[in-house]
């Protein structure tokens, strides 16, 4: 275990716009996992300080869903300059608590971004639709309307990134939010949540509880609470999304995901080489984003392993705060060797391993390191194709046909992202046509959408009907409601017991 030094930094609660201290005297220890270190620890909350959290929230709402729409989007300006603002200091806080190297916090904090600039438009994204003269007299609107209360529940990979896909939206769409973040990394809502607060985001409407399941089971079961995001692995998101449906609750849960790069014979292979290394070990591999499977359709194998062998001895491993460092360690020691221990099974299963990430000494180092690896000949049927292992373990699947490879990608049982390399436009389009799946990339090994489309997966990376962040963010965060208006003349008013229709009787008769 790594080394603990006598005092560390607490990370707190966030209710009401001030840092509130758990009284639960349950704390998590936050790991640096380029050291081993613990550098905070962060308290547990108990069930009653949720229930104060969504009851600061639910007052909050009252007077923010009533705030003019020109205002809540001047906040979300504001909000917008303070996260670029201080963009280098989410930056640290993620790679110091994540790991991640500097380059590719600085690159999470910009897609973050993207979707607070995405809320900027909450005027233009809000407006309904108008029918005048639906029938003699009578007008038919559709507004949409913020739910109240929300929830979101983030995982350990993305703590700035994914936390701003779901507060942007729920609050500018005049919703207040409890945000539970992953306990491995609190700090960058922390400090997300103050900045908000110094947009202008009222007391209230952006509260952060930190803590565990029990804090989870709190907002999954709170009649208070009416929509429920959340981020992470496939178990934990199946098993939300089932209690909080259950609850009455409208639900987004999004799981993990094996994404496949389908690369075919004609592809560039420089290019399927670079692309593969670039999306299968950037960030460790902790992406649910990450290419998992190179799938090598016919003799384009032989060629693209040595390809990316070759880049794979290249990259240069070690603390993210590093300049020069392309990959930093792993969340914590237990999943790194988690990860490792795939290399055997790998071994076991018949595959062959190609570069083993244990033998440069990485897992030596106090951190939680694993060098790139890379295992051919892998098979469906074996740990290494069926599970989402979510580190830095490439695996390469050959295939004679793309119509072996697309039932690959098909049959898997998750439908987050997928990618096919080629220089056959037709090619690429009927893949486009056939996958399974939510998010594909054409010679884009990481197709994550721009902030304007709506991120999800597909099967079990994704519990619910609405995808998250975009316009699709939009339509989860509110609901509809259709008025139908008159302004009669008093003087022509009578009883008609019939059932309102829009035509003319009499007219309909004659035909
Ligand atoms: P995780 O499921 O362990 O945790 C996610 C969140 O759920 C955390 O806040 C955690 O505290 C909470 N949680 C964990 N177990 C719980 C339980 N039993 N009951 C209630 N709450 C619980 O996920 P993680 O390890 O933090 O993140 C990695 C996973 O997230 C990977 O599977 C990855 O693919 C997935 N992920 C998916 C997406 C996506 O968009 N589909 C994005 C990022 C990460």
């Amino acid at each position: 275990m790594g080394t603990t030094t006598a005092v560390v930094a607490t990370v707190n609660h966030w209710i009401g716009g001030k840092h509130v201290a758990t009284e639960s005297g349950r704390v998590g220890a936050v790991h640096n996992p380029a050291t081993g270190e613990v550098i905070a620890e962060v308290g547990f909350a108990t069930a009653e300080e949720v229930d104060r959290a969504v009851a600061t929230a639910k007052a909050a709402f009252a007077e923010w869903r009533a705030t003019p729409l020109s205002r809540r989007a001047e906040v979300m300006f504001r909000f917008r300059e303070l996260i670029a603002k201080n963009r280098e200091k989410i930056a640290e806080i993620l790679t110091r608590e994540n790991g991640k190297t500097t380059a590719d916090a600085l690159g999470e904090v910009a897609r973050g971004l993207e979707n607070v600039e995405f809320a900027c438009g909450i005027p233009n994204l809000l407006k309904g639709g108008y029918t005048e003269q639906a029938s003699k007299g009578v007008d038919v609107y559709q507004i949409r309307q913020p739910l109240g209360v929300v929830a979101g529940i983030t995982p350990f990979n993305f703590p700035a990134m994914v936390p701003l896909w779901m507060i942007s939206n729920a609050i500018a769409c005049g919703n207040a939010f409890v945000l539970k973040p992953s306990e491995k990394v609190p700090g960058a809502s922390v400090l997300i949540a103050e900045l908000a607060k110094e947009a202008g985001v009222p007391d209230g409407v952006l509260n952060l509880v930190q803590g565990d399941k029990v804090a989870v089971d709190r907002l999954l079961e709170h009649p208070d609470v009416k929509a429920v995001s959340f981020v992470g692995s496939t178990p934990v998101a199946k098993q939300i999304y089932e209690t909080a449906t259950r609850n009455g609750k409208r639900v987004q849960a999004l799981g993990g995901a094996k994404n496949h790069m389908v690369v075919l014979p004609d592809a560039e292979l420089a290019m399927a080489a670079d692309a593969a290394v670039s999306a299968a070990y950037g960030a460790a591999g902790e992406r649910c984003m990450a290419i998992s499977v190179v799938v090598a359709v016919g003799d384009v194998a032989d060629p693209l392993v040595a390809a990316i062998r070759e880049r794979i001895a290249r990259i240069k491993v070690g603390p993210g705060s590093e300049p020069g460092i392309e990959m930093g360690p792993l969340i914590t020691r237990e999943h790194r060797d988690r990860v490792a221990s795939y290399l055997d099974k790998a071994a076991s299963d018949g595959a062959t391993v190609v570069v083993d990430g244990r033998t440069d000494g990485a897992t030596s180092r106090d951190g939680f390191f694993l060098a790139p690896s890379l295992v051919d000949h892998v098979k469906p049927g074996t740990a290494c194709y069926d599970h989402e292992i979510f580190g830095p373990v490439l695996s390469v699947v050959r295939v004679d046909t793309y119509v072996e490879a697309l039932k690959l990608v098909n049959e898997n049982p998750y439908g987050n992202g997928t990618a096919i390399f080629t220089q056959n436009g037709g090619a690429a389009r009927q893949f486009q046509f056939d996958a399974e799946v939510g998010m594909v990339g054409v010679n884009v090994p990481i197709p994550v959408p721009v902030a304007y489309y709506s991120f999800g997966g597909w099967k079990s990376s994704l519990f619910g009907d609405l995808h998250m962040y975009g316009p699709e963010g939009v339509l989860f965060y509110t609901r509809g409601k259709v008025v139908t208006s008159r302004w009669p003349d008093p003087g022509a008013s009578k009883v008609d017991l019939g059932f309102p229709r829009t035509r003319d009787l009499e007219l309909e008769n004659r035909d």
